[in-house]
């Protein structure tokens, strides 16, 4: 359709046609239109006819088929309200008229309908969204069985020849083409007759919807001229991709459009599966066509209205898992097998879960996918993660999923074989350490690595004794739990154990200590108590996560691990958190510190979520071990969990992730106290790499409050610290600089 072939008339022009044609006396206003000429007809009261002159090209069929149609929605409960047809003085319902350049235009009068556009409305509400679904539907059962020959044409806006927007593809640049080709695969791979067909009103877009002025459900549709015979879900879709348009979560805001759709006529399983790929060839479609207008005719403005929006959704869209929005709607459909709500999940685990573990959030959240730095609800929500470092790679990362799947399918056993990803494993590990580390074990978790770290060093030492930093948390076996003050001190601890010391934990910002020898001071502590009771180990994670992202000051852990190592103790340095490159600087947190253990402990991001551990230390702790009593872990060092470790060493490297650890990093730690500067919520920013904290000044019920908050907001932060006051940043090392900007510009925007 020519858009050039809009018709010329002014609105003089229509209120003389409105004269001469149906007698009326009214002020007419041009109204816009993609290819037609529309004028609302006003008197003193507001406006009361809509004249419509259609384009030089449409055909006198097609007008008709809108006018039947206006007939049989008019006659069908449909619970809007459509336009009347109104004859002209002639009798005639389409009167041609001569437009300036000799050729005749179609000429129809509409009375006028209230209502306000969905586009103006902010925000859109649950139940308008549903109600917008409801009423399509509503409009797609009354339309069944609508027959009329113009409705089988080959018409550029049906979703089924779609393909007549790909020919200008060219057009556009190719990060651009880039974004589009995926949908548009998968609009290739639509099953077309597996999807009911029939006349479709085919033009839900947001200035065609007409909703009640408290914005809460729709009352009319408006404009036929693209009803077509095609797919009864496109006229779903197209109204999912018109309400997809500048939401936060254009997913969520889809799933009540099919909802809404759904409770009134029931989607096949074909359809559901089909919406989304229909809804994004829909936004496709539509910028290829304003490319080429943009180049038709540069100066209508029409053709900009939904451009933009449209390119922001589908970039949105296009960084989206694949499968998750489909997954969303049979969810809501009833078709995604085994799905089940959220309340009936948790009341499963109220009943039947062991109670001793809470979940994040006070409304707990239910994701069912991951992909790089996000994680994705059952409810179509997308929420920035900032707490989950065990996704060191991103979440889901193709190259560890696939390393891990391949092994899976060939070989999963223990480590009495030998196996190429085993010593592959050990080699590059130690190559990552330093040179006296150069033995390893491979166990199932951070608590595993810490336990053997435990016996290690009792076995080197002939000790019991174990020194910690206050508040820390090591793991949760019941040796474990003996060393770690956070819960031996905590709800439900049965306080220090004799054979463990407490180290003052080196916090300059509200501990004992905080000038320039600070470092020293606190690291005289672990010297007074190792000349008075030499341990066999002193355990310190490199930065304190449980102590609420506590970074020494420079020197402490190498003061402190001289100290303990004179005293015949053997140094642990607990990575677990903070490990494989997160710190920026540095690949491991404890070289920040300029300090040398004797074990590293490592867990949580080793294998980007796959269950493993590790420990590495010198020949000379691990011959102490090998008194004849073997260390056999069933599934530590199997070759899956290396094939993954392995993958996630090689994304490390490749994707350069630890120097955006430190770039990200930062840039968030200067934007955070620039913050810190204005905000006197916030007490303290601190942080290395990938890995800070924000101690603010509120309660822990204050500090849980805004994490929910937050949560709300789309962006996951968790709180920690003695007192959990200190917001943890944590993420996955994707973390780019625009989800920094995120955190920053947004989220704290809304503390
Ligand atoms: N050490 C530290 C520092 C930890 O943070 C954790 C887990 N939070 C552990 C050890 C124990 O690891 P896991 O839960 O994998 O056993």
């Amino acid at each position: 359709m020519n858009v050039a072939a809009a018709p010329k008339f002014t609105a003089d022009d229509a209120a003389r046609l409105a004269r001469e044609l149906y007698g009326l006396s009214l002020t007419a206003e041009s109204l816009p239109s993609e290819r037609d000429r529309n004028f609302v007809l006003k008197d003193d009261v507001g406006p009361r006819f809509v004249l419509k002159i259609a384009n030089r090209e449409e055909a006198l069929e097609v007008l008709d088929l809108q006018n039947k149609l206006l007939e049989r929605l008019a006659a069908s409960a449909t619970g809007l309200a459509f336009p009347r047809l109104v004859a002209a003085r002639s009798g005639l319902e389409i009167t041609p008229v001569p437009g300036e350049d000799g050729a005749a235009y179609f000429v129809r009068l509409l009375t006028w309908v209230d209502g306000v556009p969905m586009a103006t409305v902010q925000p859109h509400s649950v139940e308008l969204l549903r109600s917008l679904g409801a009423a399509l539907a509503r409009v797609d059962r009354a339309l069944a069985g609508f027959e009329h020959a113009a409705a089988h044409r080959i018409f550029y806006w049906d979703l089924r020849h779609a393909s007549m927007a790909w020919r200008y593809l060219d057009l556009l640049p190719e990060e651009r083409r880039r974004i589009l080709r995926p949908f548009i695969d998968a609009w290739r791979a639509l099953d077309w007759d597996s999807l009911p067909a029939g006349t479709i009103y085919n033009d839900a877009n947001d200035y065609n919807v007409l909703v009640d002025p408290a914005g809460t459900r729709v009352v009319s549709l408006l404009d036929l001229g693209d009803a077509v015979h095609s797919a009864i879900a496109g006229d779903l879709a197209i109204a999912m991709a018109y309400a997809m348009l500048d939401k936060q979560d254009p997913i969520a805001a889809a799933a009540e459009v099919v909802a809404g759709y759904h409770s009134v006529r029931p989607l096949s399983e074909a359809e559901t599966d089909a919406v989304y790929t229909l809804a994004a060839a829909r936004l496709c479609a539509s910028v290829c066509y304003a490319a080429n207008q943009a180049r038709l005719a540069p100066d209508n403005q029409y053709l900009n209205i939904s451009n933009r929006p449209a390119w922001a959704l589908l970039e949105k869209l296009a960084s989206f898992p694949i499968g998750w929005p489909t997954e969303v709607f049979r969810r809501v459909c009833g078709y995604a097998a085994g799905a089940r709500t959220s309340a009936s999940l948790a009341e499963s685990r109220r009943r039947m879960l062991g109670p001793s573990l809470s979940l994040s959030y006070s409304e707990p959240l239910h994701i069912v996918r991951g992909w790089r730095q996000h994680l994705y609800d059952a409810g179509g929500r997308r929420y920035l993660d900032c707490v989950n470092n065990v996704a060191h790679v991103g979440h889901a990362h193709p190259r560890v999923n696939e390393a891990a799947s391949r092994q899976m399918a060939l070989l999963n056993t223990n480590t009495r074989y030998l196996h190429e990803h085993l010593a592959e494993y050990i080699e590059r590990l130690t190559a990552l350490l330093p040179p006296s580390l150069n033995v390893v074990y491979l166990v199932c978790s951070g608590s595993e690595a810490n336990e053997l770290a435990l016996r290690l060093a009792r076995a080197h030492t002939g000790r019991d004794g174990i020194f910690v930093l206050d508040a820390a948390y090591h793991g949760n076996t019941s040796a474990l739990v003996d060393i770690s003050p956070y819960k031996f001190n905590g709800k439900g601890g049965r306080g220090k154990p004799a054979h463990v010391e407490i180290m003052p934990l080196p916090d300059t910002y509200r501990g004992p200590y905080r000038g320039p020898d600070a470092a020293s001071r606190y690291a005289a502590h672990v010297a007074d108590a190792a000349r008075k009771s030499p341990p066999a180990a002193f355990f310190a994670e490199s930065a304190s996560g449980c102590g609420g992202q506590i970074f020494f000051p420079p020197g402490y852990l190498a003061d402190a691990f001289a100290a303990v190592r004179s005293a015949g103790g053997v140094c642990v340095a607990d990575e677990v958190q903070t490990g494989f490159g997160r710190a920026g600087s540095h690949f491991w947190m404890f070289e920040t510190q300029g300090a040398l253990p004797d074990i590293v402990t490592m867990g949580k991001p080793i294998a980007n979520g796959h269950p493993m551990g590790a420990v590495a230390t010198t020949r000379a702790i691990a011959d102490s071990f090998a008194n004849g009593m073997e260390y056999f872990n069933t599934f530590g060092g199997n070759p899956v969990s290396c094939a993954a470790a392995l993958a996630v060493l090689d994304v490390v490297r490749d994707e350069g992730l630890q120097e955006n650890a430190r770039a990200t990093g930062d840039y968030l730690l200067a934007g955070l106290r620039d913050l810190a500067t204005r905000s006197p919520l916030i007490g303290d920013v601190r942080g290395c790499g990938l890995f800070l904290g924000v101690e603010l000044n509120a309660t822990a019920a204050e500090a849980s409050a805004l994490v929910d908050r937050t949560k709300e907001g789309g962006v996951l932060l968790s709180t920690d610290g003695p007192r959990h006051n200190v917001i943890k940043i944590k993420p996955p090392l994707v973390f780019g600089r625009a989800d920094a900007d995120v955190l920053l510009h947004q989220t704290w925007g809304m503390l």
